[in-house]
């Protein structure tokens, strides 16, 4: 969108049928709705600018270099600069039964292409295990129900109340859901300073047990085998998390198949966002970059 704002003939390829990649799970979690105002604002501002956007399109480097991809809307013109902007993919952790049928990703869970089961281990608890907790231990987002928000947090609407300050009233988890790390201590405390303590806050209104320093042994039918340490790395015993489903949020690995071959053929090339970096939940950053990249462009 910035490179278009500045003159430039962009074109965009997405393999997904919308845009927004994982801003798009991220827009099914509770609280987090409103990123898909962000996705409204970037679908119409592509519009207006003139972007020609391909949805279910998964462009190769073949397709790029050839000029095949700028040829599709009729225009012979050899792209001169790509920014590759491919994100990231879950990571899967290599435990063994991984592949067990009841195993699933984040993506999974949260955009509903599998059923979930009423008792659920999340395994990783940074900003996605966190979210992906909160997602499966509602039905409906209590942040879209006013009255259901202030029941939750103990907010009142009476005037005579000091504060506004009631007793929180949650409602019943939807599933009991275990949240496992493999890091000793504390869980969420990586989150971000100002809105950290809300989700260590809801998992635990959401009465989650949260299991730290474990070492995932086994996944099979009868569930998730834990081997347990204490805080110093001592082993405390043995586990097994008797679960319907298993859902992974042991973090992303960026996807950067185009780079290569483009770079070698002399393309320039610039890589934002989740493809420059997995390992922050960062959706600025890259919006920044592209921005930076786009003023950046002769
Ligand atoms: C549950 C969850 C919660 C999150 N919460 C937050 C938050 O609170 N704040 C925040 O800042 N960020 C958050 N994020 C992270 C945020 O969504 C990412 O930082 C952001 O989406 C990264 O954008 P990206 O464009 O780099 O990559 P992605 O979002 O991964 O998008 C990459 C896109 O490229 C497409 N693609 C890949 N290869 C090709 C190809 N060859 N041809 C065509 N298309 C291709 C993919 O289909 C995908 O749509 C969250 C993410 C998740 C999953």
């Amino acid at each position: 969108m910035s490179a278009a704002q500045r003159g430039h003939r962009v074109e965009l390829f997405e393999a997904g049928e919308t845009i927004g990649g994982q801003f798009t799970i991220a827009a099914r979690i509770p609280g987090k709705e409103e990123f898909n105002e962000t996705i409204r604002y970037y679908t119409r501002q592509l519009e207006i600018n003139n972007v020609t956007v391909h949805l279910g399109e998964r462009v190769t480097a073949e397709a790029i270099l050839d000029g095949r991809a700028s040829a599709a809307t009729g225009d012979a013109a050899k792209f001169t600069d790509v920014v590759i902007a491919t994100g990231v993919v879950p990571r899967i952790p290599d435990i063994p039964g991984i592949e067990h049928p009841m195993v699933m990703s984040y993506a999974d869970a949260v955009l509903g292409h599998r059923e979930i089961g009423k008792r659920v281990a999340v395994i990783g608890a940074g900003g996605i295990g966190f979210d992906v907790t909160e997602f499966l231990t509602v039905d409906e987002s209590p942040t879209l129900n006013l009255k259901e928000w202030e029941q939750e947090w103990g907010v009142s609407e009476d005037l005579s109340i000091p504060g506004f300050i009631t007793k929180p009233r949650p409602l019943p988890p939807v599933r009991e859901v275990f949240m496992v790390q493999r890091k000793p201590g504390r869980q969420g405390k990586t989150l971000g300073k100002t809105t950290g303590w809300v989700h260590r806050a809801t998992v635990k209104m959401k009465g989650v047990e949260q299991i730290s320093g474990a070492v995932y042994d086994l996944i099979d039918d009868s569930g998730l085998h834990l081997t347990l340490h204490d805080k110093e790395g001592n082993e405390t015993g043995k586990r097994v998390l008797g679960v319907d489903n298993i859902v992974v949020c042991a973090g992303q690995e960026s996807v950067r198949d185009l780079v290569d071959p483009l770079t070698v053929a002399g393309l320039t090339t610039h890589i934002i966002g989740g493809a420059d970096l997995a390992s922050e939940l960062d959706a600025k950053r890259a919006i920044r970059q592209g921005t930076e990249v786009a003023a950046a462009l002769p």
